[in-house]
């Protein structure tokens, strides 16, 4: 793997930082779209990132596959999406989302889905997502198969926005971000039972502390599943397949999912 360096950008908590649905953080800052020699120099222009969390930027950070789906438009997406023939039906109306699909048969053989029954997931909000982030989900399938995953339960993935004018918005209400909470294996050829792994049971893990890389502790308890859901979230990271991925190492309110999401016109990523 490319060996890549790290610019850690370590950030005081604010005491400005806005309540947020769920806890998650406000807008952490748009950055002006700049190429990494710009990055590199680390002058003037740097991202307008506030908040607490501990964001990072890497030299090469223009080439990873987050930045890359983040900056497409619908029809470059949807041209991909083909390409890779992925089963995306179009969604006819979601405002604030630039490239409205549904995947309901999933993407490289993993679903992706609400606890809701089929017929309710083909109109709910809920199960809509932006073109660009089943994307980076068709690339997380290959590492989910691996791990004999074919199911992935979602809280959400869009949330309509309140005040949504139609322009594409960032998170949930622009189908950029889902809440992942538990991860459905492939059936036992001889029971039948299908495993699974749940956050809010399973990842034991250490607030305030990074979730991947070498300063993060092991999971306490470290039980099989709670290793196996973390390579699963580290593996991604990675790969850099989303720009923040917040665990419930995070906050209170992640302690039962994982927010991954894929936000436009940003240099960094976060992973806590
Ligand atoms: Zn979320």
């Amino acid at each position: 793997m490319r060996r890549a360096v790290l610019i850690s950008l370590a950030l005081g908590l604010a005491a400005a930082w806005p309540a947020r649905a769920q806890g998650e953080p406000a807008a952490i800052g748009a950055a002006p779209r700049r190429g990494p020699a710009a990055q590199r120099s680390g002058r003037k222009g740097a991202p307008a990132i506030r908040g607490r969390g501990r964001v990072t930027i890497h030299p090469d950070w223009a080439t990873h596959p987050a930045t890359r789906y983040a900056a497409l438009d619908a029809d470059a997406c949807r041209a991909e999406a083909s390409r890779r023939s992925l089963e995306v039906t179009a969604v006819e109306s979601a405002p604030g989302v630039l490239a409205p699909v549904r995947i309901p048969n999933g993407v490289g053989g993993v679903v992706f889905r609400t606890a809701a029954p089929a017929h309710q997931r083909a109109s709910s909000p809920f199960d809509v997502f932006d073109c660009r982030i089943v994307l980076a989900l068709h690339d997380w399938s290959a590492l989910l198969r691996a791990h004999d995953v074919e199911e992935v339960l979602i809280f959400s993935a869009w949330r309509p926005g309140r005040h949504a004018s139609g322009a594409p918005e960032r998170r949930h209400p622009g189908g950029l971000a889902i809440d992942a909470y538990r991860f459905v294996k492939r059936a036992d050829p001889i029971s039948g039972a299908r495993a699974s792994l749940d956050v809010d049971r399973d990842f034991h893990g250490t607030p305030g502390a990074p979730p991947c890389g070498p300063g993060a502790p092991p999971p306490r308890p470290e039980s099989i599943e709670a290793r196996e859901l973390r390579s699963i979230v580290c593996e991604a990271a990675d790969q850099h397949l989303f720009t923040v991925m917040l665990t419930p190492h995070y906050d209170r309110h992640h302690k039962n999912h994982l927010h991954l999401e894929l936000t436009p016109d940003v240099p960094w990523h976060l992973v806590r």
